[in-house]
């Protein structure tokens, strides 16, 4: 299955031979990304440390963030930016952007296989994760990667200096149809690594390291879950994908409602439960103690920011069955982050140079 690589659009050399901005127009009109407004800088130093001398034994909720509406990016591809407001904060990070395309059917295509999705589009300055739960997707890029991703499967991107890359439906899924679901996450690259040479890592579901839930279920009666390690590391168990900085990023799933789960999680990281499926209850403070847990409930694409209060363990009360989170983070990159469309980088200027390069041609070789 080969994805021709020039096959959608004129090559971006020829697109923009003219004023920057003209390019900098096209950018935000051809725009496969969901934030296109203000330039975002964000120049604070670290916030992370504890306020509180008083140890709570499992991390709390900060902030459930409202589902957003949907939004198409290119023609296949209808995703909740589920980030929100939250997105390209440094609160967040190294986390940026999370485009959540939540399950969709196709009608197969058997007579005009033309395939939905983005055209050629450049980025600088982070990585994009691709994680495919249904369906299939393609993606083809200027250093000359070409990839198909299918369910479990994770493409991870580092853009670094600049790459230009499409992403569409692959030409098996277009022409069969079905079910459609899958998410984007961007990450943040530390300073020293924006200008990184780009990179593709195609990883196949049977490459992610998967590890039972709670860590000490010994047999199949005590196992209540389990973790896909796309990145990051639990109970001494590396993740698939190899990142420039620490980055959590696990597909967790917790089949059976009634049941809680401890999970630990390193008390100075980043930590954002999404839920992909089903519900849980993030349960909160100590249980030991007498004093009653804070339970708080999420449904269905809802976000949590967790607090970074001491604590290095998650705990959950499965409430759906058949439920599936994802836990995301890791270190905070305390960087300032300017962005806008594709790129991501420390300063204006430099993100002014990621558009002149780009117009020039110089982006993406
Ligand atoms: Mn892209």
């Amino acid at each position: 299955m080969k994805l021709s690589w020039n096959k959608k659009s004129t090559k971006p050399t020829t697109f923009f031979t003219f004023s920057f901005f003209a390019a900098t127009l096209l950018i935000l009109l051809d725009s496969p990304f969901p934030i296109v407004s203000a330039l975002v800088t964000n120049n604070k130093t670290c916030t992370a440390s504890s306020k509180s001398n008083k140890m709570t034994k499992f991390r709390s909720v900060k902030r459930v963030l409202m589902r957003p509406p949907a939004h198409w990016v290119g023609d296949g591809f209808r995703v909740f930016p589920v980030f929100a407001d939250l997105a390209f904060k440094e609160e967040i990070s190294p986390l940026l952007m999370f485009d959540y395309a939540a399950p969709k059917k196709f009608p197969a295509k058997l007579d005009h296989p033309e395939a939905k999705g983005v055209g050629q589009h450049p980025h600088r300055g982070f990585e994009t994760v691709t994680v495919a739960f249904q369906g299939e997707v393609e993606h083809a890029d200027s250093v000359g990667n070409i990839g198909v991703i299918k369910p479990g499967d994770v493409q991870w991107m580092t853009a670094g200096r600049g790459i230009i890359h499409q992403e569409y439906h692959s030409k098996e899924f277009t022409r069969e149809g079905g079910t459609f679901e899958m998410c984007q996450l961007w990450v943040n690259l530390p300073k020293k690594y924006k200008m990184t040479k780009p990179r593709y890592q195609g990883i196949m579901n049977e490459k992610i390291p998967v590890v039972n839930l709670p860590l000490d279920a010994d047999d199949s009666d005590t196992v209540l879950g389990t973790a896909r390690l796309i990145a990051g590391e639990l109970n001494d168990t590396k993740g698939a994908a190899k990142t420039f900085s620490p980055v959590q990023m696990w597909d967790v799933a917790l089949p059976h409602a009634g049941s809680e789960v401890e999970i630990p999680y390193p008390a100075d990281y980043t930590c954002i439960v999404f839920v992909r499926r089903g519900g849980v209850n993030i349960m909160s403070g100590d249980d030991n103690d007498g004093r009653e847990q804070k339970s708080t409930q999420l449904g269905p694409q809802d976000i949590a920011v967790l607090q970074n209060d001491g604590s290095d363990r998650l705990k959950f009360r499965v409430t759906e069955p058949g439920s599936s989170i994802m836990i995301l983070g890791g270190e905070s990159l305390n960087e300032p982050i300017a962005a806008r469309g594709p790129f991501v980088m420390n300063t204006q200027a430099e993100l002014q140079q990621a558009m002149r390069d780009y117009s020039t041609g110089k982006m993406g070789r």
